[in-house]
């Protein structure tokens, strides 16, 4: 039985719900939730090193010169990276870890690591999916306008993952990663 924690990649459509499933996760032991470093500007309920890493542009292109990301995209306008020394640090400590990121930074970490477990959250339907993206609220109209392109683009990819889950109910599938996690480990 291995020691080593499981990489689990949850992605998958912005607007699917993504970030909520992992607000469920976290009442889960033994998940080192990674915290990305971005180029966006923070919402109104998100802090500085918990949400993300808020960072300048200068400071995130410094980043990719050092080599600190594992996986790093652009999307919807911004920059999004995993910084990989506590990914990796967490993973030989035995802890499973979770990324949630979108599916240009899946597809890289899935060629760094082969072992990573691929997982796309689906939407129960393409109508929720857009309600979701319109009525979140928080971004302008070309924000909204561009995230709802890309989920078409996003939900073309799901083929490429290792497992589907639906989000009929954030328990479930809460309960689905979970699993996963514990499978892969007792190998
Ligand atoms: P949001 O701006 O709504 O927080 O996130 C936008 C998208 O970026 C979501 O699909 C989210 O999963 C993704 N994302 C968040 N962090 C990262 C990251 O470190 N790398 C990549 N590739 N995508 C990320």
């Amino acid at each position: 039985m291995s020691t080593r924690g499981v990489l689990l990649v949850l992605s998958g459509p912005g607007g699917v719900g993504k970030s909520t499933v992992v607000s469920e996760l976290r009442n889960f032991e033994n998940f080192y939730f990674s915290v990305s470093a971005t180029t966006r500007r923070p919402r109104a309920n998100e802090i500085d090193g918990v949400a993300y890493h808020f960072v300048s542009e200068d400071s995130f292109q410094q980043m990719i010169e050092k080599g600190e990301f594992l996986e790093w995209a652009e999307f919807a306008g911004a920059k999004y990276g995993t910084p990989r020394m506590p990914v990796v640090e967490a993973l030989e400590s035995g802890k499973n870890v979770l990324l949630e990121i979108e599916i240009q930074g899946a597809r890289q970490v899935k060629r760094t690591m082969p072992e990573a477990v691929m997982v796309f959250l689906a939407p129960p339907s393409l109508e929720e999916l857009e309600s979701r993206i319109v009525n979140r609220g928080t971004d302008s109209p070309e924000r909204v306008a561009a995230r709802l392109a890309l989920a078409h683009e996003e939900l073309a990819a799901a083929g490429e993952f290792d497992h589907i889950v639906t989000n009929h109910r954030v328990e479930d599938v809460v309960e689905a990663l979970v699993s996963l996690a514990t499978s892969v480990k007792g190998k």
